[in-house]
């Protein structure tokens, strides 16, 4: 039986590992924090899933708590116009399947347990780079699956994929009960204030049941990066309303009964996005292989960490059945990050894309959005399938002839 070792026990490396265990093989885990300590603890994530993402969890068994979770069944825009108490820009339209949500506070205790149940051992204790030398020398495959642990440093910044060196948003999340659900269908509501940030909120379920994540990404260095002073829970849930009360009048008329989830559900931090190589060399000369936000960490403006790592799970669990019996060698962890990559490359490129300013056809399509249906579905649709939008939004030229196309 192969022998495969991950490191990290998070949504790629969880997901990862059940793959293989239930394909058969000898899985060891290791992860730097209790089950106990993740449930208990600080919410890490929005962690909203489209319907790929899921189906990549579900083809393994491992949607648990499709039923239970609300349902996100589109997607909203609004822009505020210059008198700020008014949109300029404001349209919806349905996802073609819902997202969801499930806190990882939730998934990743369970999924542990799971991992236990199936035979696989799990470890805890924080993998350095000599544990790597031990576990790649016992073991046929090395994954490194620990998301934006420093551990990740280890594998070489990848210039050319990587336009940023510094952190473009300052973050925030605020799990809240009470928020006045958006009446025709719930959605990813999304707000985009240029020049200052955006705010989405969305449904989720959380340890105390059915919620609503709100996330805030503030351009640094302007007033929604204002979280440095804030001292606990309840400061960051006024901070939250303040923000809202000053950008987005018709996203605080929805706050008037909020209420922290609990004390563990908020979160706020910053930091660049990066592309990384995907093999590491050991001292020994062994290769280990990085997974998901270890090589491909792009900022949560659009969403998409979750949903790249049960894909990148997805990729690398059907390429390592592929290999059959052969070595597990640097050329192969190579062709298996592209073939992850070929999809990857759009959700990078887009969200790069939505973190700079936004270009004149940008602006000119999700303005016809709000007149053309067609044009906003294909716009939310995306989400689940960002390689569309290279087809039509990231490039000027293209988005001109599919305006025109969609005008006549
Ligand atoms: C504010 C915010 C909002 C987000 N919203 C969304 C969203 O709405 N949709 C979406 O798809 N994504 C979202 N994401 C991104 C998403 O949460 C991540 O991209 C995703 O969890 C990455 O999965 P992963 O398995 O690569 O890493 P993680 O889920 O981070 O797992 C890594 C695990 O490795 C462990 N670890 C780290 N170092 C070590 C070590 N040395 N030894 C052992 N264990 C180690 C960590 O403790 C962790 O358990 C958001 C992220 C943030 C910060």
């Amino acid at each position: 039986m192969r022998s495969i070792l991950v490191v990290g026990a998070g949504q790629a490396g969880l997901h990862l590992a059940l793959g293989l265990l239930q394909k058969g093989y000898d899985v060891t885990v290791v992860g730097n924090r209790t089950a106990e300590g993740i449930r208990d603890g600080r919410v890490m994530s929005g962690q909203a899933m489209f319907g790929t993402a899921q189906a990549c969890e579900q083809a393994l068994g491992l949607d648990w708590w499709t039923g239970e979770c609300p349902p996100i069944d589109g997607i909203e825009l609004s822009v505020p116009a210059p008198d700020g108490r008014s949109r300029a820009l404001h349209w919806s339209a349905r996802l073609h399947a819902p997202a969801r949500s499930v806190d990882q506070r939730i998934k990743m205790p369970a999924w542990m347990a799971e991992v236990e149940r199936l035979g696989g051992k799990f470890l805890l204790h924080d993998a350095s780079p000599a544990d790597l030398e031990r576990y790649a020398e016992r073991h046929d495959l090395v994954l490194v699956a620990a998301g934006k642990g420093q551990i990740a440093s280890l594998f070489e910044r990848d210039a050319a994929r990587s336009p940023y060196q510094a952190p473009q948003r300052a973050l925030a999340v605020t799990y809240v009960h009470g928020l006045r659900p958006r009446e025709e269908h719930s959605a990813v509501c999304f707000n985009l204030i240029p020049g200052v940030g955006e705010y989405f909120v969305f449904p989720a379920l959380t340890r105390t049941g059915p919620c609503e994540i709100m996330v805030f990404e503030g351009v640094p260095g302007g007033p929604m990066d204002c979280w440095g002073d804030v001292r606990g829970p309840a400061e960051h849930l006024a901070r939250s309303r303040e923000i809202l009360e000053r950008f987005l009048p018709w996203e605080a008329e929805r706050c008037d009964g909020i209420e922290l989830t609990d004390a563990g559900g908020v979160l706020t931090g910053r930091f660049a996005p990066t592309v990384r190589h995907p093999v590491a060399v050991l001292p020994s000369g062994r290769p280990v292989l990085g997974v998901a936000d270890v090589l491909v960490l792009n900022d949560p403006i659009t969403g998409q960490g979750s949903n790249n790592a049960a894909k990148c799970a997805d990729v690398y669990l059907r390429a390592i059945v592929e290999r059959g019996a052969q070595p597990f060698d640097a050329a192969w962890m190579r062709q298996t990050f592209e073939r992850f990559w070929s999809q990857a490359q759009h959700v990078t490129s887009w969200t790069n894309t939505l973190l700079a300013p936004a270009q004149p056809h940008h602006l000119a399509l999700l303005g016809a959005a709000g007149q053309v249906p067609e044009i906003a579905s294909r716009f939310v649709n995306g989400f689940d399938d960002p390689a569309d939008y290279g087809d039509w939004f990231l490039d000027a030229g293209k988005a001109e002839a599919y305006l025109s196309r969609v005008a006549a």
